[in-house]
């Protein structure tokens, strides 16, 4: 069996004074005729990383709206999960030849979870390339199966590196949809006849949205070492090179060139499978134990939800210095907050800035320099906070997530 990931309870009715009454009837109106669905979402990983932080918060409501929706988790190893980390840059576009021993990996694993995926299930929606292949020898084990599938992507794939693409494409050419966050994702040679564009969104009633009294903020804060009466900037986001963690610590060199006090808090997770995360997290330790006012904190040391929402509410400044970004829910969770965004201009943040918040920046220098323009204007930080919630509560929340989820779920049976 996959591993059954357990995610409590939430009820639709719960978002109604914050998304308004049309939207909820909406979604129930919507969920009526695939009342008794059975659902099954699979990923890699049951914490770290965006996908695992959307199942939580999708699949409870899933199920208040009567689908019986599953979260399964896939099984591997760090060899595996080395092999998709590949996987995972070389679809973003990090160059290099895909080596025969690898495509072996893959398939192996993918075998094993395909035989070890024994509940029926009418709709399976494959998040990523890690269990991508699956559903190709799934029909081996299955053989009477009438499973539909549906093969969702929340990485940046619009320039992938071709040896990876092509060997994966054959796996997704089978599905009977397919999702990209984005239309410009696409991979160049891709067409599908049922393609949909859903970006993702965050949930306003997880602890790491909730809104958070200031002063409850700052002693969580304080319990973790950090000083709430400084200011400080933030990035918070799983150590990986397209998030160039050291590039945000290079921002905030050049920042406290004009603010000396300023602090940086480094916020980063570990994720089940991201094995790439320990090595850059140890060269960032590297550099910490050398900087004063640099601060690193991770999910192992007691970062948990309730702590990022602190870090994102208090921070004078989030920044995102990302080179690459599928998404980046970091990004409308700090809007959330109405702190003031600065962030690399690149997939899922543009649209996430698109109707203010803050600042899209093509390098650090840039992003120093709007980083000091919100510091040193402070009043106007507020504003740009403030229309950045407002764009966020418009297209960002889970609600239209489910929406737009049950639309393309209708379109598959
Ligand atoms: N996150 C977290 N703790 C951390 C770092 C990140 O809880 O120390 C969460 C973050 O709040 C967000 C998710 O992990 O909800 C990251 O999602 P995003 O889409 O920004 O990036 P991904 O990791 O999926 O590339």
């Amino acid at each position: 069996m996959l591993q059954l990931i357990d995610v409590g309870k939430q009820s639709v009715d719960a978002y109604r004074e914050i998304v308004g009454e049309e939207a909820v009837l909406e979604l129930k109106k919507l969920a009526e005729p695939l009342r008794g669905l059975r659902l099954a979402h699979v990923n890699a990983t049951p914490y770290g990383g965006g996908v695992s932080e959307l199942l939580r918060s999708v699949v409870p409501l899933e199920r208040d709206l009567g689908i019986n929706a599953d979260w399964r988790v896939i099984s591997g190893d760090e060899k595996f999960f080395n092999v998709t980390k590949k996987f995972h840059n070389a679809l973003q576009g990090m160059e290099g030849p895909l080596k025969k021993e690898d495509e072996e990996t893959y398939f192996v694993y993918n075998i094993r979870n395909a035989q070890l995926f024994d509940t029926e299930y009418d709709v399976v929606i494959v998040h990523d390339p890690q269990p991508a292949a699956i559903r190709a020898f799934f029909k081996a084990f299955h053989p009477k199966s009438s499973t539909k599938w549906v093969w969702r992507c929340h990485i940046d794939t619009s320039q992938p590196n071709p040896a990876y693409w092509n060997f994966l494409k054959d796996f997704i050419d089978d599905y009977e949809a397919v999702v990209f966050t984005m239309p410009e994702f696409v991979p160049p040679d891709f067409k599908h006849q049922k393609m949909f564009f859903i970006p993702p969104a965050i949930d306003p009633l997880s602890p790491k949205n909730l809104p958070l009294p200031e002063d409850l903020a700052k002693k969580l804060l304080a319990w973790l070492g950090m000083y709430p009466e400084e200011r400080f900037i933030t990035q918070v986001s799983r150590f990986d090179p397209w998030k160039d963690p050291f590039g945000a610590i290079e921002v905030w060199r050049m920042v406290k060139k004009e603010f000396p006090d300023l602090h940086l808090a480094l916020v980063g997770s570990m994720a089940l499978d991201d094995p790439e995360g320990w090595e850059i997290y140890g060269r960032i330790m590297e550099v910490d134990n050398q900087e004063h006012h640099l601060h690193v904190f991770t999910n192992l040391t007691g970062v948990s939800n309730i702590e990022v929402n602190a870090f994102q509410k208090l921070a004078s400044v989030v920044i995102q210095n990302s080179i690459r970004e599928g998404f980046g829910l970091v990004v409308s969770e700090a809007l959330w907050k109405e702190t003031p965004v600065v962030a690399g201009k690149t997939g899922g943040i543009q649209m996430q800035l698109a109707e203010g918040g803050g600042f899209l920046v093509s390098s650090i220098e840039e992003c120093a320099e709007r980083v000091i323009y919100l510091l040193k204007n402070p009043e106007e930080a507020k504003i740009i906070g403030r229309q950045g919630k407002e764009g966020v509560r418009k297209n960002f929340l889970i609600t239209r997530l489910l929406r737009d989820e049950l639309r393309c779920l209708a379109s598959v049976l």
